[in-house]
């Protein structure tokens, strides 16, 4: 089954859902079209009511929303009720800017006057990634309801649960129908709402693979895209860091999530001088982590999201190994019942290891020991992702000049990558283009139209 519910604690099976038919994939996108009419003429006070309730509701349900995620990928529940908050936080935030945000903009001809205007293009279908099941729906379902599109959503297969949850919050919230409508699809199915004339942009979060395959898709038919995909992080450590600083955020940058995070620490990459003293720090509080039940508080390690997703990871590591790396920590599946993985330190990754370009979506740190500055900024911008990237240091003008240096979309000055609302997210080269969240994210799928007077005599 396609769309299917599992519990990656204890395997066991919550539930699973049909695909939709053909004929019930045109029902809705006939809803969402038609929805879009009258849509597009609302005002940003009435777009506001619906998207500030929906923040509203999602705030007062964090619990609810937060056990159904636990229980369908295994997010330990604290982190669950953040992501549950945060998403809140997203909706409102744009319920309370996009008029700003999308207001006539003048512009300064040197004849006559102008101005840039926004308006709404049509349905917009969103792809969309299970890691963080609601966010991710929040930080396209805010800035582009707010800016009067509508939306269509394919999740991902192993949270259908998650997906019903966020197009009922927006029913409760009194979104008209079609406003905005989970579709349980096919991947063939999705291509063919790519290619569909009512559907006139594409938003995807997910791996680059996805990416690829369905941004050409979009290419063929002009239609926008905007793509988040994958990403390998440096987080670089000066010899100048502070490593009681340093250390937790080591740790929470590649565990947070169970390290499924696209802009998670991924590459560790430490100026020698330091390195010895890191590594025993990193290796020590990784191996403090203990597998448990995600529902429980007291867990500081949950499951991965699926037994698919474990399998694959493990064998990335076998791979790399293969191919000379050396595991110091972990390498192995957690002897008990449930998708768990020892977290895991590899070192001696050759540049001709296929592990060296590869994505560890999991608990896997890789660790790189460089002489200085220079060849941490020189091994970090050695990759085919450009997400995000971390440098620690005590020297915030130091710390300036390495972010300035780094070729990515993002970079952290003694922190990890991470977002807020107001803040711009995605990256360059194989992680993607285009942005979601801040001023940026409403900007992807509205016509920035030009319109200019000019008191000049008509040509003879
Ligand atoms: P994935 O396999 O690409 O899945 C993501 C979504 O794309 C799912 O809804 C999936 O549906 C769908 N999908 C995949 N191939 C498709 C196709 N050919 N046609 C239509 N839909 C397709 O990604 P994942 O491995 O689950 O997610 C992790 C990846 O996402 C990582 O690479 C991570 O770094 C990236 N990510 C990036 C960001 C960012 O903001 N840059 C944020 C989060 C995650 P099914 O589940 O039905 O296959």
């Amino acid at each position: 089954m396609a769309y299917s519910s599992v519990n990656p604690f204890n395997g066991k099976l919550l539930k699973s859902f049909d695909e939709l038919t053909d004929k019930e994939l045109e029902e809705k996108l006939v809803a969402a079209e038609k929805c879009y009419k009258t849509w597009k003429h609302t005002s940003y006070a009435e777009r506001a009511k619906i998207v500030a309730n929906a923040a509203k509701l999602l705030g007062e349900r964090v619990d609810e929303f937060a056990h159904t995620m636990t229980l369908e990928m295994g997010k330990r529940i604290d982190e669950a009720r953040g992501e549950v908050k945060f998403s809140s936080d997203i909706l409102a935030y744009y319920a309370k800017n996009a008029e700003r945000f999308l207001a006539p903009q003048k512009l300064n001809p040197t004849i006559g006057d102008a101005h840039m205007e926004s308006s709404p293009i049509g349905v917009i279908f969103g792809v969309e990634p299970w890691n963080f099941p609601y966010y991710q729906l929040a930080r396209v379902a805010g800035p582009h309801l707010m800016a009067g599109n509508v939306l269509v959503i394919k999740h991902a297969g192993c949270v259908p649960q998650c997906a019903i949850a966020f197009e009922k919050l927006f029913i409760d919230a009194g979104a008209p129908v079609g406003l905005y409508t989970n579709l349980l699809i096919s991947h063939a199915q999705s291509d063919k709402v790519v290619d569909d004339d009512r559907i006139k942009g594409v938003a995807l979060t997910g791996s680059v693979d996805a990416g690829r395959s369905i941004a050409a898709r979009a290419g063929q038919n002009l239609k926008p895209s905007s793509m988040e995909l994958g990403g390998s992080d440096a987080f670089i450590v000066l010899e100048d860091a502070d490593l009681d600083h340093t250390i937790p955020w080591a740790v929470w940058g590649r565990m947070y999530n169970t390290g499924q995070t696209c802009c998670a620490a991924k590459r560790f990459i430490v100026v020698d001088k330091i390195a010895d003293k890191f590594l025993e720090r990193f290796s020590a509080a990784l191996g403090a982590l203990e597998a448990g039940d995600p529902l429980d508080e007291k867990t500081t390690m949950g499951p991965l999201s699926t037994e698919s997703a474990l399998v694959q990871l493990l064998k990335q590591v076998d791979d790399a190994v293969a191919h000379g790396a050396r595991v110091i920590l972990g390498g192995k599946r957690v002897v008990r019942p449930g998708s768990f993985m020892h977290p895991t330190i590899l070192i001696d990754v050759a540049k001709d290891n296929p592990a060296f370009r590869d994505e560890f979506f999991g608990p896997v740190a890789m660790f790189f020991r460089v002489k200085d500055e220079d060849e941490a900024i020189e091994l970090a911008n050695d990759s085919d992702f450009g997400l995000g990237g971390s440098v620690f240091t005590r020297d915030i003008e130091r710390g300036r000049r390495v972010a300035s240096r780094v070729n990515t979309g993002m970079m952290f000055i003694n922190n990890i990558s991470w977002s807020d609302a107001e803040l711009p997210f995605g990256g360059v080269k194989d992680s993607g283009y285009g942005r979601e969240l801040g001023d940026m994210g409403i900007q992807e799928f509205v016509n920035k139209k030009l319109v200019r007077y000019a008191k000049v005599e008509a040509p003879v």
